[in-house]
């Protein structure tokens, strides 16, 4: 087996200023409680030592936000979202300094950081464009015709916190606030401890952008330490994480009655028919599977190959993989980078150990790669997995990818569909109207076809979320920025009430009623 090739500068030079770092850092509503340190997964240097929020700075945060979302949302929303479309032109204009942030924080390939970048330019012009026709009040049909007007109207409600993850963080902080704020809401965001500098940066091209000061308010903590604080002051919470957390977060919810919005984990099928293109869909699983070291809840973690074609798609992905450059310098010279936590390097080696002893076969990787920096882990190819393994059923959350042969289509469904989660799901085949068939009886919220994520990831004016235990809730689209909003019916009775005229009897009332029902019926009016 080829050894995957280590770059020579595999190494990132933290690029900031310690002075950069330390404005980045006091943005925060954060001081109260003791500092934490972070860490560079790709070299364990030292980042920042990152203030916390205490429960008085989570205080003044709220306070701050409250009161800035009164001025913000009576502006006129052209005003608001003029600010997201400069925040667009900015994004794209300062790249530089927020891919090697990203990098530095994540550990990840430029390539994947950029991701990050487009996400959020792209969000921000979809929002900018779209949201005076998902939010403008609309006319409904009212109880009576002619009698009776109605109108749907959105109010934003209030203060939206976002406690966003680590794998993604520039997208799911900003991306996620983004249609909230547009929407006229106040944001309180928790980006994780480990990647706040991201968001920070963020929080400063925003007000750069015109976004008005304390609208946006940016507090830090561990979960279990603040995440209770932060859900008891929210109106809506808008989480992404993973399935465990997502469920505690429902339950403070419900008890307040907020709604939220809950994107988390999944275990991913892609499923290579048998008339798919071979080196595409090998090429394309590249992508699927090892994007941001597969720390990513859209990544596939399991193949299922029609039988015709299995060896010769295993041949061309292992020799792909194979040539995979492992690294996370400041430049686009990788094509992995390392995972951002000694955890994770942690729980996907137990999850391989556990499935070599358990019988599957290693086709390259399973092996841990210190000498490029400590948190480094080889994309690795299982085979002969079997339903008693870790990596069978459990989110694994890392470079690692089992695949299976399968009979036909058919069989290919039933085991792309054997799991609790349903975020993502991908097709590979050359005929597109049957791909999309199949795509239909997939438990997914996405299906890509002859994609691996990007497409429907990408495609921001259609919703996008879980089925079953991946979530609950839709980013993008309509739905994206309505979740974000109160809705309010006003109707207007004009001329006669929906009662008996004077002196008419009940009975009389009822019977003009029923007669008035039959004929809009009839005249098909409702
Ligand atoms: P996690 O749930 O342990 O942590 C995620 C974030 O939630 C962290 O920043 C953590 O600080 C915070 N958190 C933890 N406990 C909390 C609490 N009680 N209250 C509030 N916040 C709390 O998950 P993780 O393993 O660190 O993240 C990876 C998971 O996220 C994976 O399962 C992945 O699939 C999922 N994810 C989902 C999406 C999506 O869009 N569906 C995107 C990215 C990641």
């Amino acid at each position: 087996m080829a050894d995957h090739a280590p770059n020579p500068s595999a190494t990132p030079a933290w690029s900031l200023l310690p002075e950069r770092v330390t404005a980045l850092a006091n943005r925060a509503r954060a001081g109260g409680a003791p500092s934490v340190r972070t860490q560079a997964p790709a070299t364990g240097a030292g980042i920042v030592d990152l203030p916390q929020s205490s429960v008085a700075d989570l205080d003044a945060a709220f306070e701050r936000a409250r009161l800035a979302q009164l001025e913000w949302s009576a502006r006129p929303l052209a005003e608001r979202t003029a600010v997201f479309s400069r925040l667009h032109d900015l994004i794209l204009r300062e790249q530089s300094e927020i891919l090697d942030i990203l990098q530095t924080e994540t550990g990840k390939a430029r390539s994947h950081a950029f991701e990050e970048v487009a996400d959020v330019a792209i969000n921000s012009r979809y929002y900018s464009r779209t949201a005076a026709a998902a939010l403008k009040p609309k006319s409904r049909s009212g109880a009576l015709p002619l009698l009776t007007a109605a109108r749907e109207v959105r109010h934003a409600k209030g203060v939206v916190v976002v406690i966003s993850p680590w794998n993604y963080p520039l997208a799911l902080s900003v991306s996620d606030a983004l249609p909230a704020l547009i929407a006229g809401n106040a944001v309180v965001s928790r980006p994780d401890n480990q990647t706040a500098l991201t968001t920070l940066w963020a929080h400063e091209l925003a007000e750069k952008a015109g976004l008005p000061k304390d609208v946006w308010q940016v507090v830090l903590g561990r979960g279990k330490d603040i995440g209770s604080e932060l859900i008891a002051r929210a109106d809506f919470v808008d989480y992404t994480g993973s399935t465990a957390t997502g469920r505690g977060i429902a339950e403070q919810a419900a008890a307040r009655l907020i709604a939220c919005s809950l994107e988390l984990g999944g275990k991913n099928p892609m499923l290579v028919l048998d008339d798919a293109d071979v080196s595409k869909a090998a090429e394309g699983a590249i992508r699927a599977c090892f994007s941001s070291a597969g720390q990513l809840c859209e990544s596939m973690e399991r193949i299922y190959v029609a039988d015709n074609i299995h060896d010769q798609f295993v041949e061309k992905f292992l020799a792909r993989v194979e040539t995979m450059r492992l690294g996370a310098d400041l430049e686009y010279n990788s094509d992995m980078g390392s995972l951002t936590f000694p955890r994770q390097l942690a729980s996907i080696s137990e999850h391989v150990e556990d499935a070599k002893k358990k019988g599957a076969t290693v086709l390259t990787g399973g092996r841990a790669r210190p000498d490029l920096g400590p948190y480094f882990y080889e994309p690795t190819v299982l085979t002969d997995v079997t339903p008693d393994m870790l990596v069978h059923r459990d989110e694994t959350f890392g470079p690692v990818v089992s695949i299976y042969r399968v009979a036909d289509d058919e069989d290919a469904i039933a085991q792309a569909n054997d799991t609790a989660y349903g975020l993502n799901a991908s097709i590979w085949t050359k005929d597109t109207k049957r791909g999309r068939r199949v795509a239909e009886r997939l438990r997914a919220g996405a299906v890509n076809i002859n994609e691996g994520y990007a497409a429907a990831w990408g495609s921001v004016d259609a919703p996008s979320g879980g089925f079953g235990d991946s979530g609950l809730g839709r980013r993008h689209g309509a739905e994206g920025i309505l979740k974000y909003t109160d809705v309010q019916t006003i109707a207007t009775q004009r001329l006669l009430p929906i009662a008996p005229l004077p002196g008419m009897s009940d009975e009389t009332w009822a019977k003009t009623l029923t007669v008035a029902l039959w004929t809009m019926r009839r005249l098909r009016l409702k």
